[in-house]
Parts: C-alpha cells; sequence; structure tokens
C-alpha cells in the first residue's frame, strides 16, 4: 500500500521527532549517571525514570505510524469500492438509457449485446457487494457444516468461472487427482465456494492476455489443500504474507491497473482458520507466476 507523499512527510516528521527525544533522554541518562555514580539511590531511579520514558516514546511512535498507515489503507479501500460500485452502475445506466432512446431503432443482436453487458455488470456489483459484506462478518456467526467432496466444489467454481470470463476450455483446468478416493470435508460450502472463487478469479485477473491457471486438489493424510498456480506476474517475497491482510494490495502498476479491494485473500485465510486450516502463497518472485494454497482437514470418519 502506498503512502501519499503528505502523510509520509507526516509519519517523518512524528518519527525524527521521536528520535530527537530518545536521544535527548539518553543524554540525560548518560549525564544522570555521571554526575550521581557515587549516590546508589538517586542514580537507579534516574536510570529507571528515563527508561520508563524512552519505552513510552518508543511505544508512543509505533503506535502513531501504524494507525496512520491503518487510515492510509483504508482510505485506499474506500476508493476502491467506490469504484468498484460506480463504474458497473454508470455502465448499466448508460446501456438503459440507450436502450430507451432507441428502442424502436436498435438492431435485435445490438439489444441482446447491451443485456449482455448489463448482466455482467451486475454480476461484478453484487461480486463487490458480498466481498464487503464476508469481510464484515469475517469469523463471525457459526458454519453451516455439511460433508461434501471438495474436488466436486472445486470443479463446479471452475466450470463457473470460465464461464463468466468468457475464457477458452483449458484456460483454468483442473489436475488429473492422483488419487481416486474423494476429497470429502466437513464444513460451510459457500464459504469455502467463496474461497476458491477468490483465488480462481485472483489467478485469472492478474495474468492478464494468457491464462493459464492450473488447480490442485491433492489428499495428504488427515487433510487436503486446494493449489491454484497462474503463470502471472507472481508476488515479490516480501509481501507473500502481507497479501493475505484486510485492504493489502501489493504496490505497484500493477494494482494500479487492475482494481480490487484487497479483500479476496484476507476472505480466504478467514474461511481457512475457521475451518482449522490455513492458507498461503508461494512465488518464484516477480514475473513468475504464483501459488496459492489452501489447506483443510478432511472430514473424521462418522461425522454427517
Ligand atoms: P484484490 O485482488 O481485490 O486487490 P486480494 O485480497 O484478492 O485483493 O489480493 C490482494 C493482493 O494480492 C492483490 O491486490 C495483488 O496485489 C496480490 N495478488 C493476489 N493474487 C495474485 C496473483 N494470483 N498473482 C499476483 N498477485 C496477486
Amino acid at each position: 500500500m502506498s503512502v501519499a507523499p503528505g502523510r509520509r512527510g507526516a509519519i517523518a516528521f512524528f518519527v525524527t521527532f521521536s528520535v530527537c527525544l530518545i536521544a535527548l533522554a539518553a543524554a540525560l541518562n548518560v549525564g544522570w549517571i555521571v554526575l550521581t555514580w557515587q549516590q546508589v539511590v538517586p542514580l537507579l531511579l534516574g536510570v529507571l525514570v528515563f527508561a520508563a520514558i524512552i519505552t513510552g516514546l518508543i511505544l508512543n511512535t509505533t503506535y502513531l505510524v501504524r494507525e496512520i498507515r491503518r487510515n492510509e489503507q483504508h482510505d485506499a479501500f474506500v476508493n476502491a469500492v467506490t469504484h468498484e460500485l460506480k463504474t458497473p452502475v454508470t455502465s448499466i445506466r448508460l446501456h438503459l438509457d440507450t436502450l430507451r432512446a432507441r428502442s424502436a431503432t436498435l438492431p435485435e443482436d445490438k439489444r441482446q449485446e447491451f443485456y449482455g453487458v448489463m448482466h455482467e455488470d451486475t454480476d461484478r456489483l453484487l461480486h463487490t457487494i458480498e466481498q464487503v459484506l464476508r469481510t464484515g462478518q469475517a469469523g463471525r456467526g457459526p458454519l453451516q457444516r455439511a460433508r461434501f467432496d471438495l474436488r466436486d466444489l472445486v470443479a463446479e467454481q471452475l466450470a463457473l468461472a470460465t464461464t463468466r470470463r468468457h475464457l477458452p476450455e483449458g484456460a483454468v483446468h483442473l489436475v488429473p487427482h492422483a488419487e481416486t478416493a474423494p476429497a470429502i470435508v466437513f464444513g460451510d460450502r459457500a464459504e469455502l465456494a467463496s474461497a476458491i472463487t477468490n483465488l480462481v478469479d485472483n489467478a485469472i485477473k492478474y495474468s492478464g492476455d494468457r491464462v493459464d491457471v492450473a488447480v490442485a486438489v491433492v489428499r495428504h493424510g488427515h487433510r487436503v489443500v486446494v493449489r491454484v498456480t497462474d503463470h502471472g506476474p507472481g508476488i515479490p517475497p516480501e509481501d507473500l504474507k502481507r497479501v493475505f491482510r484486510r485492504f493489502y494490495r501489493v504496490p505497484g502498476p500493477l494494482t494500479q491497473r487492475i482494481r480490487g479491494t484487497g479483500l479476496g485473500l484476507f476472505i480466504v485465510s478467514t474461511a481457512a482458520r475457521r475451518h482449522g486450516g490455513r492458507a498461503w502463497a508461494t512465488s518464484h518472485g516477480p514475473g513468475r507466476g504464483a501459488t496459492f494454497h489452501l489447506d483443510l482437514p478432511l472430514a473424521p470418519e462418522g461425522v454427517v
């Protein structure tokens, strides 16, 4: 998340100010030791008071910088969501106005094309609204658990993503399973569907024009891992963990060009944690693709 120049100036000022105060306190501390080295009680008292002041200053500065960064992230999030809501609404409005103004003359194929665009725009709107709602509820509310085969759910979501994004057959493909045994989990189908969709949608979205996404569902003992691999821009090592934070987007031209809210991976990691699993990312670095892993426990025997 990039920090605006004005805020960066404010952060730099407060950090410098705190560093100066710490240096001053340290100098006073040394002076106090030199002046009172023969009197043990005032010496100890002075050292303790100065240590308390320095600790307070460090805590204060850390808190301040963290708050400024958090505000910055909220601003970026509000901008992103506003854009994600406004763009499809404006597009729907434009198409509706054209349909109304030219209802008598508009050829049927054009009319159908407009309906298609409006349908996609409402999908986009719904997606953004669902992301925001899911984030608001993250970690709260009981899971609606049921037993189901995770491989079926993954196959369903891949088919949906392929249709929704008008991708050619095979652009997003399921790696053939090495085992015949199903991967039965005991979880909330809707929540896990949303997590898988987010991973697959990101892999498509960040791949650009050349979409080649492989999804594997692999069993390991009592656990199952869904792996989504793309050949897109990849993720720098320092951001591999940060991308799962709420509102976090990797800074740079890519995230300026490709719109998003920074909520998808937070939803993925929350769903994983609520199911006793975890989510993580690996990448060989910028330009070399990324793999997202969603690890979940298999359903215990006898649980219905
Ligand atoms: P959004 O995609 O809406 O920005 P996410 O939480 O889904 O939010 O992702 C957070 C960030 O992680 C993205 O902004 C992007 O920088 C990075 N990211 C996610 N998936 C990928 C991917 N498959 N390849 C490269 N970067 C990714």
